[in-house]
């Protein structure tokens, strides 16, 4: 095994490529409008985070993709296989590929899992199939995949606007979040179908949200966090309500909920102060992580 890996190396190809892809929350999020074709026109701050699944790549006449996790499909409706059919075809190629999905991001929770997988599949199969193409052409393929995967190609902290695929960079990093899952999956379209018109609004708390990242000004971050959607989960699921206030109690200095939710997070002093929220508002029935925002990728191989 050790000899065939350093002859691997040696020869410089690569059979096996290993990825960790990081979740997102969104710091601010609103809905600016309904547009003709039917999407939502969104305004959002979005903040890459380490809590991260584990993708492993190899070489295989066929595709495949293996993974434990309840409630993740392992056929053609994977985001991460749809993602290696959609580079496939756009390189040209005939090749197949076995993805191992550990997932840790938890599903149909507002984070982004799903689209974070199809990126670190763009950004691995890139390696594997050795394309060598630069981040914007394999953002192209990306945004065909979903509105958020083209933010996880890049990371960090990002206002996007559009349907959620304007990405405009800002300065991630340097806060510490608790994340907290009632263990409820959400969907997407049900939450973007509970937005009426009065919940619209222009984008200015988005604005002020990136101005106060831009500034690296913590209180005003967490005096800035603003999800429209929480507005339509929080009357459907009481969870939502209780995690904000467990956060608060707990001494957060701010709590929303993340995307289409129902994952809430809470902004912290430092990490030992997010790990001491943690400890405080573990429930048995809910997930609770303390994250570090990153300041670089959301997707990195590791091996
Ligand atoms: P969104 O990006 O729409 O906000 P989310 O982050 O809330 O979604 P995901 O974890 O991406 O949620 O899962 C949404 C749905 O997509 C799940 O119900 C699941 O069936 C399906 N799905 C497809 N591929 C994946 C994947 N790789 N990981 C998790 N779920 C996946």
């Amino acid at each position: 095994m050790v000899g065939w890996l350093v002859l691997s190396k040696g020869s410089g190809r690569a059979r096996r490529v290993v990825l960790s892809a990081a979740a997102k929350v969104n710091l601010a999020l609103e809905v600016l409008g309904k547009r003709p074709d039917g999407y939502h026109e969104i305004a959002t701050v979005m903040q890459a985070v380490d809590l991260s699944d584990r993708l492993v790549l190899e070489d295989a006449d066929g595709l495949e993709l293996v993974s434990r996790a309840p409630g993740v499909p392992t056929d053609a409706t994977n985001l991460a296989w749809r993602a290696a059919v959609a580079l496939r075809d756009a390189a040209g190629l005939e090749r197949g590929v076995r993805i191992t999905l550990d997932k840790r991001i938890p599903v149909a929770a507002g984070l982004g899992g799903g689209s974070t997988d199809a990126a670190a599949v763009l950004v691995g199969l890139n390696r594997l199939w050795r394309l060598r193409w630069p981040v914007a052409r394999l953002g192209e393929v990306a945004i065909r995949l979903g509105m958020d995967v083209p933010f996880f190609l890049r990371g960090g902290a990002a206002l996007a606007t559009g349907r959620g695929e304007t990405l405009d960079p800002l300065p991630g990093g340097g806060l510490a979040l608790v994340l907290v899952n009632p263990g409820i999956a959400a969907s997407t379209a049900g939450m973007y179908a509970g937005v009426t018109p009065p919940m619209y609004s222009d984008g200015g708390r988005v604005r002020v949200m990136a101005t106060a990242l831009r500034r690296r000004a913590l209180a005003r971050v967490a005096g800035a966090l603003w999800n429209t959607l929480e507005r339509v989960a929080a009357p459907r699921h009481p969870e939502v309500a209780q995690m904000v206030a467990a956060l608060l109690a707990a001494g957060a200095l701010g709590a929303a909920m993340s995307g289409s939710g129902l994952t809430v997070f809470g902004v912290a002093r430092s990490f030992d102060h997010a790990r001491q929220l943690r400890a405080r508002v573990t429930r048995a029935a809910w997930g609770c992580w303390a994250v570090r925002a990153l300041r670089g990728p959301a997707v990195r191989i590791v091996g």
